[in-house]
């Protein structure tokens, strides 16, 4: 991987005068998203590297949220970021209507990670709207209303994408039509009194099917699931789930979206997570793929659909009624072909992949037998939650009071975390080294110690 620059992570190259002036302004003019406004307290970013981030008093702090699970390729990749240079020298905007060589390329990259059937991109700001279109386009390519969904899921923040969300979120933004909602598999928290994965799947298979059954098979146009529900706490589906659902949606005439907007393009070591299902399972495919994040980090807004040859095909001759004034903007284009092809060249996938395997997973398991708050371990790649629970054996969630003071812990200790719910989730960088996860490991070990102890 390339070799970074250490004087880069000079955090002293910052005046804290400077971080008064961020948090001033940030609390007086900066609306936030998801919260009541009085008490936010925002951390102040002033630089990054990699897997580390720093703030303006010289604090330094891996990074094990990637953000928002988005950094995979890690902070201020030189690569990337000679692109978007070179490309803002080049040319910074383009009509979507127009051709334009870096998206061409982009599209190219992309559709060579999906494989087959695969044949376009159509480019969007970010997952959310990624989400609405390809929900779209599989009501006009279907002729149906409905979108079944996850309740344990996320799919965006805007009008139908947020309807197709499971979770609270869902709920104050209800008014979109057609979309219902089941229970996808999730052993360790039941909705089907399994006791084994293989129960797991077969009931949750059962359930789906009864659903569409009872809704009307003729008036589901699409199934859209995450490939690793990833904000819902990283629920790694259990062997033959993703095939299984694909075969239901294949015998009702259901066209099949996988959102990899948290999954892809690295996040679980692989390209797209569902490729990791399918390969073994019958070498299944989706209809449609959404993706943002990971495709370039984030290092400017970018997502999309990638479609099938026969969605696109159906294109041909009927008007797609949809688009974006940024589709395929040309800094996020380029951000996203030297994004790819670092991953490439780099074998960023690859370390994420056997991160995974060779360190997070015995690592965390240790440390879940090290302490019964941790009730679950769960993930794969660079993509794991820690279940916490007040008691192992009734598997209550701990509270918020207890997550707040697990933050609070691991910051002082010089590691940025992720929580959600009574979830930790551990998800650094795909670059992350074997060096940083053992750091990381201990902070975690001493923090949990430190919560126990009170
Ligand atoms: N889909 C999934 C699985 C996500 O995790 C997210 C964001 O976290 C989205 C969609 C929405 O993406 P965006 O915030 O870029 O609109």
């Amino acid at each position: 991987m390339t070799i970074l620059d250490p004087s880069l992570l000079d955090a002293a190259a910052f005046d804290p005068a400077d971080g008064a002036v961020a948090y001033e302004l940030d609390r007086s003019h900066v609306f936030h998203s998801w919260s009541a406004q009085g008490a936010l307290k925002p951390f102040v970013m002033a630089g990054g590297l990699a897997s580390t981030i720093w703030d303006y008093t010289g604090n330094r702090y891996l990074d094990f949220s990637s953000q928002l699970v988005n950094m995979n390729i890690g902070h201020q990749h030189p690569k990337v970021i000679d692109a978007i240079k070179a490309q803002a020298d080049l040319l910074t905007m383009v009509a979507p209507a127009h051709a334009n060589l870096a998206r061409g390329q982009a599209a190219k990259r992309i559709l060579a990670k999906a494989g087959r059937p695969f044949s376009k991109v159509f480019f969007t700001n970010g997952g959310a709207d990624a989400n609405e279109n390809a929900m779209r386009m599989a009501r006009l390519v279907t002729g149906r209303d409905k979108i079944l969904s996850q309740y344990r899921s996320y799919h965006g923040n805007t009008g139908a994408a947020v309807v197709a969300t499971g979770d609270w979120r869902r709920v104050p933004n209800e008014f979109s039509r057609g979309h219902v909602h089941f229970f996808g598999p999730f052993l360790y928290r039941s909705e089907f009194w399994a006791t084994s994965p293989e129960q797991e799947c077969e009931r949750a298979l059962h359930h789906l099917e009864r659903v569409i059954v009872s809704e009307g098979q003729a008036s589901i146009a699409a199934i859209i699931l995450e490939g690793v529900p990833g904000t819902a706490g990283v629920l790694v589906p259990p062997p033959g789930y993703l095939a299984g659902v694909r075969d239901l949606a294949d015998k009702y005439g259901i066209l099949l979206i996988m959102d990899e907007v948290m999954s892809g393009f690295g996040r679980t070591g692989e390209w797209f997570a569902w490729q990791g299902f399918s390969a073994g399972e019958g070498d299944w495919t989706p209809d449609l793929i959404t993706f943002a994040k990971g495709v370039n980090s984030g290092y400017v807004p970018a997502g999309g659909v990638v479609i099938s040859e026969s969605i696109a095909n159906a294109f041909e001759t009927q008007v797609f009624p949809g688009g974006l004034t940024y589709s395929g903007h040309p800094l996020a284009m380029a951000s996203i072909v030297a994004a790819l092809d670092t991953m490439d060249e780099e074998g960023i996938i690859d370390n994420a992949r056997v991160i995974g395997t060779d360190h997070l997973a015995p690592g965390l398991a240790q440390l879940a037998a090290k302490h019964p708050m941790i009730g679950e371990v769960r993930g794969l790649g660079v993509f794991w939650a820690l279940d916490l629970v007040d008691d192992p054996e009734t598997r209550d969630p701990v509270s918020g009071a207890v997550i707040a003071q697990l933050k609070a812990e691991l910051m002082s200790r010089g590691l940025f975390p992720f929580s959600a719910d009574n979830r930790i989730h551990v998800v650094p960088p795909c670059v992350v080294t074997p060096d940083e996860v053992a750091r990381a490991l201990a902070i975690y070990d001493e923090a949990f110690t430190a919560v126990e102890l009170g």
